[in-house]
């Protein structure tokens, strides 16, 4: 089998550690090669020393020296800033876990991929931004697009030994996030450390934000139609409470597949690391007779208008994927720096896709970087006038 050099873009945060985790547990499969981080230093150089990387890099330039003095007693190699980042990602591995969060993961992933590792992706907006792009890149050099968000892991799962042609609808969970027991009217006037206490996993700062708001579960919809090369028609949201059953895949015959499993996003990063086998992971077993009940229930799409803004956007194509990415990213930043409030964001995504809607772009601009960067850069940009508007 031999051993598998492995670069993890993003080690420092939730999904990174998670993996370093695996990785450490398996000395005999899993050579880590490079780790990225952005800054947190102390935590990049412990983890370089304890799983034995060769580089190490920040995205920060400014954080150069500290993460060099921090190693200057081993040959692990330094680099910081834009360049090192994208010569860290070059470097001929055999898989590489995507796990910056952010559009600033779709590059680096990209590159990997170039490189000829398969990719582990955790980095969803890199499917949102630019879905088409990075199953071509994945395609033109033969290389595996693992999915390592849980309810895209499930999918994938359940579409084992399945023909793509056969499935009838693809439902992804949600757990309903931070206020899924708030009225609308209780929403208005959340702060971002209320938005920041998730009910069911542990994730970074962003991710349980946008899971709060369920521009998480938006961002998802359009994930899975661009992994698994389905229509806006077959994908479906259910809030579920226990966070048990990620998702679920109906067939034409009416069988439907659950996936179920604790909430550990080392279950599916595991089964991207062991590329889609079965490892024997460390991970709590679900006990059936503790659970006393499994809720679902159809999202309010009054309290998260973001969900119809994903079917706008999947329905729109060619860049808004882009657009919305970049925008929410916006409209986050500026919740979290209390300049909008919580249902403010999704105002300001809305304003800006609208405003874009009428510019011409299709599929041809969803395979070109250039043009995506640009559509990524425009919508930041009217985000930003638009939020500057909101009071
Ligand atoms: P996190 O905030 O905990 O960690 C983010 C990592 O990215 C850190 O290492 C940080 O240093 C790095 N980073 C941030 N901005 C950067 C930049 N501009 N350039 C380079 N590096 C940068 O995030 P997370 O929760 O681990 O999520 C990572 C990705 O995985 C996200 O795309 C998220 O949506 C996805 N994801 C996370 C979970 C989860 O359980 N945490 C589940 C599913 C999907
Ligand atoms: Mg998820």
């Amino acid at each position: 089998m031999g051993l598998k050099r492995v670069s993890i873009f993003g080690a420092t945060g939730s999904i990174g550690q998670n993996t370093l985790d695996l990785i450490g547990r398996d000395p005999a499969r899993f050579q880590v090669d490079t780790l990225t981080g952005g800054h947190q230093i102390d935590q990049l150089a412990q983890d370089a020393k304890t799983y034995g990387a060769r580089l190490v890099v920040t995205a920060y330039d400014d954080h150069y020296q500290a993460l060099k003095s921090a190693l200057a007693d081993t040959d692990i190699q330094v680099g910081a800033g834009p360049s090192a980042m994208k010569e860290a990602a070059s470097r001929p591995v055999d898989m590489a876990m995507s796990a910056i969060v952010g559009a600033a993961g779709l590059e680096p992933g990209l590159t990997a991929m170039n490189a000829g590792a398969d990719l582990l992706l955790a980095n969803k907006e890199s499917m949102v931004a630019a879905g088409a792009l990075t199953r071509t890149t994945a395609q033109n050099n033969n290389v595996a697009l693992l999915p390592v968000d849980s309810e895209h892991s499930g999918v994938f799962q359940a579409l084992q030994g399945e023909r793509r042609d056969t499935i009838e609808r693809v439902i992804l969970t949600a757990s309903g996030g931070a206020f899924r027991d708030y009225t609308l009217d209780q929403m208005q006037s959340v702060t971002p450390e209320q938005a920041c206490d998730h009910p069911t996993w542990a994730m970074g700062q962003r991710i349980t934000v946008d899971s709060a708001s369920m521009f998480n579960k938006a961002l998802e919809i359009i994930e899975a139609k661009e992994l698994f090369d389905i229509e806006p028609n077959q994908i479906d949201v259910l809030v579920h409470r226990q966070s048990l059953v990620h998702a679920l895949v109906e067939f034409h015959d009416a069988g439907i597949i659950a996936h179920v499993g604790p909430h550990d996003m080392r279950h599916a990063i595991g089964y991207a690391l062991y590329s889609g086998t079965r490892a024997k992971l460390p991970l709590e077993r679900l006990d059936f007779t503790k659970i006393s009940r499994l809720d679902f229930a159809a999202p309010d799409r009054q309290k998260y208008p973001s969900i119809d803004l994903a079917y706008q956007v999947m329905h729109a194509g060619g860049l808004m994927g882009a657009a919305f990415n970049a925008a929410k990213e916006k409209a986050l930043d500026a919740f979290l720096a209390r300049q909008i409030g919580f249902l403010q964001m999704s105002e300001v995504v809305k304003s800006v896709i609208n405003t874009l809607s009428d510019m011409e772009h299709g599929f041809e601009d969803a395979l070109n970087l250039e043009h995506i960067l640009g559509m990524d850069a425009l919508a930041r940009e009217l985000a930003l006038r638009v939020c500057a508007t909101q009071k």
